[in-house]
């Protein structure tokens, strides 16, 4: 098969673990920098263009798309899906998972447990926004941080009204959420490959930090995870629509709750805490799934 990953960068981990996994399974793989792919929008005829060469003869492509091109980068996997071009993740549902506020409403419809939430968008009734979400201690998120920066825990009332408040001041989109303590700065990300958990971890955060990310210091190892965990980690993805997915729960006093779906989760923390191969079940998959015609949205 001809595979495209669209990634703007194939020395970075997840990227060459992806190359090697298709190479080792007899596939051609190219890496795409989406930023750098022209497209022609015509009727019946729609092209992608990459370095003066019309892109053809793909039989699927991988979205590593950063949150930092997702217009651009949704735009390209959208070409490919017109032009019928299978994407592993489609192009709608890597929108639907950037917006964090848009996700927690339709994992929520479906009954999914996450932690209270709140959005305003007024200052006006911080203080009644507050009691909505249980009072203080709180976390304050800015809509479309990642890696942690823009997520604060409030640690009193006074403390979250003045946080709310200058989040707002600087017109930021935030959500206010139940703080979950019980977590002890811990996470669990469940890797999620076509319908099933393929690999997890749990990410603890360092010293007196509260945010587990890998980036703000945390460390990670492997996790045994409930049967409600992987139930709940495998509806997230299929209400979110994504086949390629990380979910981050956090081990609540009310079950598991989910904090955010990833549609490009990394790779590496996870083979590295795992010791799996996910590069390879991805391969896998898509030998099983890559077809014409089985694109669902087409970006619409
Ligand atoms: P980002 O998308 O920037 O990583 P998250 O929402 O995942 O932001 O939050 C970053 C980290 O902060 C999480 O991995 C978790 O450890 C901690 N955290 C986030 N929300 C809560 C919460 N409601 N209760 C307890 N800890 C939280
Ligand atoms: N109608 C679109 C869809 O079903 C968008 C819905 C949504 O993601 O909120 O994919």
């Amino acid at each position: 098969m001809k595979i495209v990953i669209l990634s703007r960068k194939s020395s970075l981990y997840s990227t060459s673990a992806l190359v090697e996994a298709g190479i080792k399974a007899g596939h051609e793989i190219e890496v795409i920098n989406p930023l750098r792919c022209y497209m022609n929008i015509t009727s019946h005829n729609p092209s992608i263009h990459y370095k003066g060469k019309r892109v053809e003869g793909v039989d699927a492509v991988i979205p590593r798309i950063g949150a930092s091109i997702t217009f651009f980068g949704t735009a390209v996997v959208r070409q490919f899906e017109m032009m019928d071009v299978y994407s592993v993740n489609e192009s709608i549902a890597i929108t639907r998972s950037r917006d964090k506020l848009r996700s927690l409403q339709l994992l929520s419809r479906k009954g999914i447990g996450l932690p209270v939430t709140g959005f305003a968008s007024s200052t006006k009734f911080t203080g009644d926004l507050i009691d909505m979400v249980g009072g203080a201690p709180l976390v304050v998120k800015l809509i479309e941080g990642t890696q942690g920066i823009g997520v604060v825990l409030a640690e009193n009332r006074q403390a979250a009204e003045s946080v709310i408040q200058a989040f707002q001041g600087l017109k930021a989109n935030i959500l206010v959420q139940e703080y979950i303590n019980e977590s002890k700065g811990s996470d669990i990300r469940c890797f999620v490959v076509g319908g099933k958990v393929v690999a997890s971890m749990k990410r603890t955060a360092a010293g007196d930090e509260f945010r587990s990310n890998i980036h703000r210091g945390g460390s990670a190892i492997p996790v045994k995870i409930t049967p409600e965990e992987r139930s709940t980690a495998v509806r997230a993805a299929k209400i979110m629509g994504l086949n390629i997915c990380g979910v981050d729960l956090l081990r609540s006093n009310h079950g598991p709750v989910v904090m955010e779906v990833n549609s490009s989760p990394g790779l590496e923390g996870i083979e590295k805490a795992t010791g799996i191969d996910i590069a390879a079940k991805i391969i896998t998959f898509i030998e099983k799934n890559a077809k014409p015609g089985k694109t669902k949205t087409r970006g619409k």
